[in-house]
């Protein structure tokens, strides 16, 4: 008899965007002349940057002649793409890295739910709260969350909350974690941490041996100076950080998919006998083993966005967005709404009035305003009494949902 692996039962059986869907259907059902706008899921609306669907045409060209063609790859990812990233992304910022550290993958979605797969199932974890559910749900599958509890929280996880009252800075625990997934900039709450913020996020993690799991899927937002793009900005976080980042929302490739994550040689962690290994070793052991390349076509259109062109053309469509963010904080501020994020982040984090409850709210702009957006206690308890409000949509419609909301409040 084959046994299930019983952890995968303790995760709730319905999921945000599926319980989200229900209540937009139903409102569909009963409102059938209703133009619904879509502020809720976090995909992108603008098409690919003009030099990657280029490039990708090119690359098909060449699959197609037997001189030129390309079959499996190698697992860590083609070497142009690597020296691009390493130069672009890192160089350019005073990072040194070696191509062995950068893990090309279909992205960070994949690489940060697979990646707890090299340390041991009963390190203990921390996360932001709330947090991208992708960090929680995976350490469940593998029972590293332990329990869910009454007040929605796992018996092993340590939640550090982000709220309005500390300004959506995590307060460094008391206690030692041995995994700690940071999330900057911020989803849901679209909030940055400055360098020295990070700092002591670096310095806790080399005091007390924590491995810091850093995602920077939206580090192509960031706007302000002091915000870090790398955690390798902070000195030591070679020695205790891997960090993953994205073309998803970088480049539109939400749908072609590509990531890539960044595993430096000094990053360790230790056997029960306290041997250090490195994790570098472990993580391409894993990925030639059950992963094997992002196509040749998706890493062209990659390389492609690190050109002169491809650049210009990121730049336009992040402005875009950046733009629309900048519309939707003012309406909504001038609709006498407290809001926070959307500076650095293409997300929008708006306080619920009078104390409602999240879906309380969501449920209200549903129906007075025709607003589809997410309710911010799905992320996590701290998410309670938020909303959040993405600003991938077209313009038209972030310029009308501020028009309603403010013709309704
Ligand atoms: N990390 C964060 C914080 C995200 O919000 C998302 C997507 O929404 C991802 C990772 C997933 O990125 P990808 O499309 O590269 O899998």
């Amino acid at each position: 008899m084959a046994l299930v692996n019983e952890h995968f039962l303790k995760l709730p059986g319905s999921y945000l965007f599926s319980d989200i869907a229900q209540k937009v259907k139903a409102f569909q059902v009963t409102h059938p002349n209703k133009r619904l706008i879509r502020l809720g899921i976090g995909d992108v609306t603008q098409p690919l940057p003009a030099a990657s669907i280029e490039a990708m045409h090119k690359a098909v060209d060449e699959l197609s002649k037997a001189e030129t063609f390309h079959g499996y790859g190698p697992e860590q990812g083609y070497d142009f793409l690597i020296e691009a990233i390493i130069k672009h992304d890192y160089a350019a910022r005073g990072i040194t890295l070696s191509p062995s550290e950068v893990f090309v993958s279909d992205g960070a979605k994949s690489d940060t739910g697979n990646i707890g797969e090299i340390l041991r199932h009963d390190n203990s974890i921390g996360v932001t709260d709330p947090v991208y559910p992708v960090y929680v749900d995976s350490n469940v599958m593998c029972g590293r969350s332990g329990d869910l509890q009454a007040d929605g929280k796992w018996s092993n996880v340590t939640y550090l909350p982000c709220t309005a009252e500390n300004n959506f800075i995590p307060a460094i625990p008391d206690k030692r974690i041995d995994i700690l997934y940071l999330c900057y900039p911020n989803n849901p709450t679209g909030t940055t941490l400055t360098k020295s913020e990070l700092k002591k996020w670096v310095d806790y993690a080399l005091a007390n041996d924590t491995i810091i799991f850093f995602d920077a899927a939206y580090e192509a937002y960031i706007r302000e100076d002091d915000v870090p793009h790398s955690i390798y900005e902070i000195k030591g976080a070679k020695r205790c950080a891997i960090e993953f980042r994205s073309f998803s929302k970088t480049a539109g490739f939400t749908g072609v998919r590509c990531g890539y994550t960044v595993v430096p040689k000094e990053v360790t962690a230790a056997t029960l006998t306290g041997e250090r290994v490195p994790l570098n070793k472990l993580w391409n052991r894993r990925q030639c083993t059950k992963f094997n390349g992002t196509s040749y076509i998706t890493q062209r259109g990659a390389e492609a966005i690190y050109t002169p062109e491809g650049q210009a053309q990121v730049k336009a469509t992040i402005d875009y967005y950046m733009e629309n963010a900048r519309i939707m904080r003012e309406g909504l501020t001038e609709s006498g709404l407290k809001v926070y994020g959307g500076v650095n982040a293409p997300y929008i984090w708006l306080k619920t009035p009078d104390n409602l409850s999240s879906w309380k709210f969501f449920d209200q702009l549903l129906y007075e305003a025709n607003i589809v957006s997410t309710p911010g206690v799905g992320f996590g308890p701290s998410g309670e009494g938020y909303l959040r409000l993405t600003a991938f949509g077209k313009r038209e419609d972030c310029i009308e949902a501020m028009k309603r909301i403010r013709a309704w409040l």
